[in-house]
């Protein structure tokens, strides 16, 4: 285990630099040694020098023992053929963080919008496949005499059988702490494969290749939805679900369908994880219509870098980072039991600063 973790710290743009203060305040509680640098990045950085995702930024970001990120993108600020800068999205396939792992649950009852569901009943991970799919078409779409456009979906063998064995590790994982922790209504391990293979070629290859992973694993369950009825399923029976896997734009789509389930963008964190490199982030944007006016959420950040502990635990056989995970999951849930306790896009009264402040004293 290293004596100090290296982060690379990306502030980002928008809310981003304000949500970061607030994780690094909390990761300043923990009792772990690290060393922050920050790094530019972002539409910010772009209008600066030219390059929203600078080599030195990238170089750091895979020298570094991970990344911490707050949100990137201006609506205002394009590249000259109209697109939105995407330096968040470019940093996963350069650095092929190929697993995108959403965590969703629901910390408080009052977040969700759903009648009948306490907290802890909503408890699930979307994962979902970061670097091909839909998303592969982003710099190779054609428009063909503006007349007609394509975009293809790309699926190959060895992107889907990494990301379906990353979820069933995760769901055997998630089993085993949650026989750890003896929930008293322990729910057996479970991996869903959202897909549209009645449809799609690509699909069924995807499902195909899920079942021959899923060999390997008998001792989790195997289900089955296509990415429609499982929009469904999600608001009717959100309980149900352990881990989730999909390609690319689906869970891109799905992931904040779920955020909305527990309250809203802010509360979603995530980690984009490759072999030898990643990237914890909130699972928000840069939310340009509250930037500036210190009502952020920073909860979305201050869970990922608890799931930046764990990752770093789990990887440096760190039983102390994995502790300090832990008590930034409870502290977060100790506080926002309170009603009045949270930013007011979760019904609460308190300023970013405040909410931080809170979370990195009550850990
Ligand atoms: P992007 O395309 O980069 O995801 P976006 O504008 O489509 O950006 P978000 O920035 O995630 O999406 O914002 C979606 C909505 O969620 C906005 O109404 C925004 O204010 C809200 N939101 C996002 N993040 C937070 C947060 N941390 N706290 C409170 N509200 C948030």
């Amino acid at each position: 285990m290293p004596n100090k973790y290296e982060i690379a710290v990306l502030p980002g743009d928008g809310i981003g630099p304000d949500v970061v203060d607030e994780a690094l305040k909390v990761l300043a509680k923990v009792g772990i040694d690290f060393n922050f640098q920050e790094y530019p990045c972002g539409a910010d950085c772009y209008l600066e020098c030219g390059d929203p995702l600078p080599h030195d930024t990238l170089d750091a970001c895979r020298r570094a023992d991970a990344t911490l990120l707050g949100a990137m993108g201006n609506p205002e600020v394009r590249w000259p053929d109209g697109t939105e800068l995407r330096p968040q999205v470019d940093l996963r396939f350069k650095l092929d963080l190929y697993a995108g792992v959403r965590p969703i649950f629901l910390y408080a009852t009052h977040h969700t919008p759903l009648r009948n569901i306490v907290s802890g009943e909503i408890d699930f991970v979307i994962l979902r496949e970061n670097v091909e799919g839909l998303f592969a078409a982003m710099d190779s779409g054609i428009v063909v005499r503006d007349e007609s456009a394509i975009d293809s979906m790309v699926i190959t063998r060895t992107g889907t059988e990494r990301v379906v064995r990353y979820a069933f590790e995760l769901a055997r994982r998630r089993g085993s702490e949650r026989k750890g922790r003896s929930v008293t209504s322990c729910r057996p391990s479970k991996v869903t494969c959202v897909d549209k293979a009645n449809i799609l070629r690509s699909m069924a290859f995807f499902r195909d290749v899920f079942n021959q992973v899923a060999e390997n694993y008998h001792d989790v369950l195997c289900d089955y939805a296509y990415v429609d009825a499982m929009a469904l399923y999600l608001i009717q029976r959100p309980q149900e679900y352990d881990v989730m896997v999909m390609e690319n734009m689906y869970g891109d789509i799905l992931s904040d369908l779920a955020a909305g389930l527990v309250g809203g963008m802010g509360m979603a964190p995530s980690g984009d994880i490759g072999e030898d490199a990643a990237v914890f982030q909130p699972s928000h944007g840069t939310a340009p219509d509250i930037s500036g006016k210190g009502i952020a959420n920073p909860t979305g950040i201050i869970l990922s870098a608890g799931m930046m502990l764990r990752w770093l635990g789990h990887r440096h056989e760190d039983d102390e980072a994995i502790t300090a995970a832990e008590r930034i999951d409870r502290a977060v849930g100790q506080v926002l039991k309170e009603p009045k306790s949270g930013t007011p896009d979760i019904g609460g009264i308190m300023s970013t600063g405040d909410l931080g402040t809170e979370i990195a004293e009550t850990v």
